[in-house]
């Protein structure tokens, strides 16, 4: 991570620390639980993901979401993550833009443009910055932390909390197969922004650990943005012509081989592309799991 990266990231860390210190008393924040059918068609959000995926997106939504679908709608890592941009944004030196906002990628030689939402913009010391805010639990964020004695210097020498750390997104995520979508998708949500004209300082995952209320705060500025796109968009093609889920392989074995699980349990299309049964094991839900092709 270059050194400028670094202080900008270190910025933004001190800017949402600083914005859980001012946040007004009250704020109107709703919550809702959306269990509406997911859209026809792909999603920029899903750039990166295995074909198998992508395919079922294009048949639709299931008539029903799994049982561990519907329980991770009521997790506690969605509803933060829009408290988080809601008290970001009060911080009085803190302009948040573009929440929301719809961005479209042209994917296809016939015009098909794969729409998305980006978290949107903070603009902060005449810097406009592209967030994508993420909600993971303790074992993912730990992992995140390169365990350097720099950083981990750096972080114990914060004002804020030891515990808090920034990261080079792309070195952080590339090697990791689950993680690695969060590259291609912000790497789109760019190309698309960059076709629409926009113009942006740096971009930033904010990473909130659910299990701790740690954060941390990484910079993404591959050399290969470009090229990180055109793969993501050629995946998308390719189910674009062939939109058969079924002849794809399944997610799993393209990503980790023999355990299913941790991929399939959140996904919607779980009942499509397997027989399901429900059991506990260490007081969490697995499947046993037969597949159906
Ligand atoms: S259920 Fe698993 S294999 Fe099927 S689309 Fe979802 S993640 Fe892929």
């Amino acid at each position: 991570m270059t050194s400028s990266d670094k202080d900008l990231a270190y910025k933004i860390l001190d800017v949402i620390m600083e914005s859980f210190e001012v946040k007004p008393e009250t704020m109107d924040f709703p919550v809702a639980l959306d269990n509406s059918p997911r859209p026809i068609g792909l999603s920029l959000s899903s750039a990166g993901k295995e074909k198998r995926y992508l395919a079922h997106m294009l048949k639709g939504s299931p008539k029903k979401a799994s049982q561990a679908r519907y329980l991770a709608g009521l997790d506690m890592g969605s509803i933060a993550h829009d408290y988080i941009r809601v008290v970001v944004g009060a911080h009085p030196d803190v302009i948040l833009s573009d929440a929301e906002r719809t961005v479209k990628l042209e994917v296809h030689a016939e015009n098909t443009y794969v729409p998305g939402h980006i978290d949107g913009f903070i603009e902060f010391d005449d810097k406009r910055i592209l967030i994508d805010i993420k909600c993971v639990n303790l074992y993912t964020f730990n992992e995140l932390d390169p365990r350097n004695p720099e950083t981990n210097w750096w972080a114990r020498s914060r004002k804020w909390a030891a515990g808090n750390y920034v990261f080079d997104a792309v070195d952080a995520f590339k090697d990791d197969n689950f993680k690695k979508t969060y590259i291609d998708q912000i790497a789109c949500y760019e190309a698309g922004l960059m076709e629409e004209g926009e113009d942006w300082d740096a971009t930033a995952f904010i990473l909130y650990c659910r299990d701790t209320s740690h954060f941390a705060v990484g910079i993404f500025n591959p050399p290969d943005a470009d090229k990180i796109v055109q793969n993501a968009i050629e995946k998308m093609q390719e189910v674009l012509d062939n939109p058969d889920p079924l002849g794809y392989d399944t997610c799993w074995e393209a990503a980790i081989g023999a355990s299913p699980h941790i991929v399939c349990q959140y996904c919607p299309y779980v009942n499509e592309c397997f027989d399901l049964a429900t059991t506990v094991f260490r007081g969490k839900p697995r499947f046993n799991i037969k597949r159906i092709k």
